[in-house]
């Protein structure tokens, strides 16, 4: 059995992936796969309806919202929320923590002037600015809620924004608790922590849409997605099916406060080995650390790949850092079992005992 640490796509619950695998050939003893069944059939209206409905009831989403899966992944949001919120000749204020909150804020350039109210680029993105002001004239405010990259998460959104706070939850959807009217939009990729890759989940307050001014294309407007159910054309069948077969899986568990709990307790006891373990180092500041990728490096650079080997031979598989810093990525998606994790303290340990 591997061990998959790997950031994305990331890993899946077992149970799942075998039921996964059994609608392939014969979806719900209909005796026709799930990926030829027509997406206006009963069958997979009543998927995609009990998909919507788990993320309603998982997350509390309060009347007023609408939830959308679409296809594009988070970096087609990066252009839909601008183009859906952000006003002709108006403003978008953005938090820069990573490189996929730089990506989001290039492309409302598209739309409108962008104010970037802090960033913590100088340092690698190693924390979360919080020495900022939320300018009240800007359409709404974007934030990244865990950079997937550097192993930083934000521990406590933004409560009282005078304007709508926009969030990309690609890399932590569904692993903590959150309070969706604190948002007015919120996007997030599947393949990280709720499904296969190929379909974005959107949470949007309704109230928001429909005040640009501008035309958007059919496919790009969130209106004309909630009017189609999430339907205007094909949907993603498949990805939605694994989603829904995760999120009941989430239920099943005890839901998101059940699962935030144990994705804490897997998240100590790492920081704590790292912490400890003098021949590793972690990158992100204390209180910023993500309990969803926890990135470290080696103390001695040269201890790098042999403790890559060391975890490969223990079937430890997607350690190894994002390019752009570098050192090991430890992704402990809510998929991944705390037993996971006592395998990789476990190599910690017998590295540094071969090595002393
Ligand atoms: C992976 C990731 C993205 C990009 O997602 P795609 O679905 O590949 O476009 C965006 N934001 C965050 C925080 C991510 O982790």
């Amino acid at each position: 059995m591997k061990h998959n640490f790997g950031a994305g796509p990331g890993i899946l619950p077992h149970e799942v992936l075998k039921q996964a695998a059994a609608a392939v050939i014969d979806f719900n003893g209909t005796g026709l796969s799930l990926l030829e069944i027509s997406h206006r059939s009963p069958e997979f209206e009543a998927v995609l309806d009990e998909a919507v409905k788990l993320v309603k009831e998982l997350f509390e989403v309060p009347a007023g919202y609408s939830v959308l899966f679409l296809q594009g992944g988070a970096s087609t949001q990066f252009a839909l929320a601008p183009y859906n919120l952000l006003p002709e000749g108006g403003k978008a204020a953005y938090l820069e923590t990573g490189v996929w909150a730089n990506k989001a804020l290039k492309e409302a350039k598209f739309f409108g002037e962008v104010q970037v109210v802090a960033t913590s680029k100088e340092s690698n993105f190693t924390y979360i600015p919080k020495d900022y002001e939320i300018p009240a004239d800007a359409a709404y405010f974007h934030i990244t809620s865990n950079n997937t990259i550097y192993g930083t998460q934000l521990k406590q959104f933004p409560s009282s924004s005078p304007i709508p706070v926009v969030c990309d939850m690609s890399s932590d959807i569904f692993s903590r608790k959150v309070n969706v009217a604190d948002f007015g939009l919120i996007y997030a990729g599947a393949q990280k922590n709720m499904g296969p890759a190929g379909v974005t989940l959107v949470i949007v307050k309704d109230d928001l849409l429909g005040k640009t001014g501008r035309k958007i294309p059919a496919m790009f407007n969130y209106q004309v997605q909630i009017e189609g159910g999430s339907m205007y054309n094909t949907p993603p069948c498949f990805a939605i099916y694994v989603s829904m077969l995760t999120l009941n899986w989430l239920k099943a568990k005890g839901g998101v406060e059940a699962i935030e709990k144990e994705n804490d307790a897997k998240a100590k006891v790492l920081y704590e080995e790292i912490d400890r373990n003098p021949f590793f180092k972690a990158v992100a500041a204390t209180e910023d650390r993500s309990h969803m990728n926890v990135c470290f490096v080696a103390a001695n650079p040269e201890h790098e790949k042999p403790f890559l080997k060391l975890c490969d031979e223990k079937g430890i598989v997607g350690l190894k850092g994002h390019r752009s810093v570098g050192g090991f990525r430890a992704s402990i998606y809510n998929a991944l079992p705390i037993t996971s994790v006592y395998v990789l303290i476990d190599a910690m340990q017998e590295f540094a005992e071969k090595n002393k």
